[in-house]
C-alpha cells in the first residue's frame, strides 16, 4: 500500500491527487504527514502571497433565516435566538468605518431573510459600491434565483460565498430538512460562476454523520469546480439546535484539510475561519501556517454580535472593529505575516 507521506509528496508535486489517494492521506495521517504537507503548503502560500494575509470585513447583517439547517443557531425553529437587521445606513456606517481602518472588501452576511427584497439588497449594493469604488462587494446570502444573483451583480457585487456545505447528496440530506436541495445549492455555484462572480465554496469538518469518503468527495469537487475561494471550518454545535448534543469539529482536522486544500489549488484564496478560531485559541494564526491567506474580522456593531451565533462560544463578539484589527496585526505578526489593505483578488484565473 502506498504510504500516506509518499502521497504527500505527490500531491506537493503535482497538485492532484485521487480519491482514493486523498482517503488513504486522511485517514492514515500522521504525525510526519501533517508536519509534511503544513511545510509544503505553507511555502506554496509564500510563493504565491507571499506574507500578505487578506483581510475581509465581514457584516452580519441579519440574523432572520427562512431555512432549518439542522447545525446552524439562525435556524428559523431557534424561537431562543433574539433576531435583528441592520438598515442601509447601518451598514454604510460600517463601511465607513471599516474603510478608514484599511478594509477593501466588505462582506455581506446574512441569513435567507425574505425582508431583503432584491429592490432592497440592489440599493444597498449600489450605495457601497459608489461609495467605495475601490473595493470589493462580497455576498453571502445563501440561494437565490439566477435573475437575482444577476441583479446583484449588475448593482456592483463582485464575489459571491456559498458553502456547498458537502458534496455528498446523502449527506447533505443529514444535515438539511427534506425542502433543502443539494441539486439546487450545486445549481446556484454554477450560476454564480457564469454570470462572472469570483465565487467561494466550502464545507463543515466534523459535521454530523461526516465521513472520509465525503471529505474525498468535497475536494474532488473543489479540484474540479476551482472556485476562487474555499471556506472550511470546523463544525461547532450550538445548544438551541438539533446537533446540540453532536462533538465538535476538530481544529487538527481542519488545519490538515487547508494544506491540502493550499496545494490542490495553489492559488486559491483560503481563510482561517472564526470558526477555527473559536475550536483553538491559536487557530487563526496556524490556519496561515498550514496555508491559508485570508481573515474576515467582524465589521458588525459590536450591539447585534452576540446575536449572530452560528454555534456556541463564537469569538470576538464583543470588541470594537478598531480592536480586532490591532488584535488580528498581532497574531498575524507572531507567524510573520502582515495584514494587506487592498481588495486581494484570486490569482486563479
Ligand atoms: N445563509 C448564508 C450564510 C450562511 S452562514 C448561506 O446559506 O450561505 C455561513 C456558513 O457558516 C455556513 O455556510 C456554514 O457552513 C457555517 N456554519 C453554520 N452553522 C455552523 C456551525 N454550527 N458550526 C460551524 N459552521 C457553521
Amino acid at each position: 500500500m502506498t504510504s500516506p507521506l509518499s502521497l504527500a509528496e505527490k500531491l506537493a508535486r503535482t497538485h492532484d491527487l485521487s480519491g482514493s489517494e486523498l482517503h488513504t492521506l486522511i485517514a492514515d495521517r500522521t504525525d510526519e504527514t501533517r508536519a509534511y504537507l503544513q511545510q509544503q503548503a505553507g511555502a506554496v502560500r509564500e510563493q504565491i502571497y507571499g506574507s500578505r494575509v487578506f483581510i475581509r470585513g465581514l457584516i452580519e447583517f441579519t440574523n432572520y433565516c427562512k431555512n432549518n439547517c439542522y447545525y446552524c443557531g439562525i435556524r428559523r425553529g431557534n424561537d431562543k435566538a433574539e433576531r435583528y437587521r441592520l438598515t442601509e445606513d447601518d451598514i454604510l456606517a460600517c463601511c465607513a468605518e471599516g474603510h478608514a481602518l484599511g478594509f477593501r472588501t466588505f462582506v455581506l452576511q446574512g441569513g435567507e431573510d425574505p425582508f431583503f427584497t432584491d429592490e432592497k439588497l440592489v440599493s444597498i449594493v449600489r450605495a457601497i459600491r459608489q461609495g467605495y469604488p475601490d473595493s470589493a462587494i462580497t455576498l453571502s446570502l445563501g440561494e437565490h434565483s439566477e435573475q437575482s444573483y444577476r441583479a446583484l451583480f449588475e448593482a456592483g457585487a463582485d464575489r459571491y460565498l456559498l458553502r456547498h456545505e458537502t458534496a455528498t447528496k446523502a449527506h447533505y440530506a443529514r444535515l438539511h430538512p427534506p425542502e433543502m436541495d443539494f441539486d439546487r445549492r450545486m445549481t446556484c455555484l454554477e450560476q454564480l460562476k457564469a454570470i462572472g462572480y469570483q465565487v467561494g465554496c466550502g464545507f463543515m469538518i466534523g459535521s454530523p454523520g461526516q465521513t472520509v469518503d465525503d471529505l474525498v468527495r468535497d475536494l474532488r469537487f473543489i479540484k474540479t469546480f476551482r472556485p476562487h475561494m474555499v471556506g472550511i471550518g470546523p463544525f461547532l454545535s450550538h445548544q438551541d439546535t438539533p446537533f446540540r448534543d453532536q462533538p465538535n469539529g476538530t481544529a487538527e482536522l481542519t488545519l490538515y484539510l487547508l494544506s491540502i486544500l493550499r496545494l490542490l489549488l495553489p492559488e486559491v484564496l483560503l481563510p482561517a475561519t472564526t470558526a477555527l478560531g473559536t475550536a483553538a485559541g491559536d487557530g487563526r494564526e496556524r490556519g496561515i501556517l498550514a496555508g491559508a491567506n485570508v481573515v474576515m474580522p467582524n465589521l458588525s456593531p459590536v450591539s447585534v454580535r452576540k446575536k449572530y451565533l452560528l454555534y456556541d462560544k463564537k469569538i470576538c463578539t464583543g470588541e470594537e472593529s478598531a480592536q480586532c484589527i490591532g488584535c488580528l496585526t498581532r497574531r498575524m505578526a507572531s507567524v510573520g505575516c502582515t495584514l494587506a489593505v487592498d481588495r486581494g483578488d484570486s490569482l486563479l484565473h
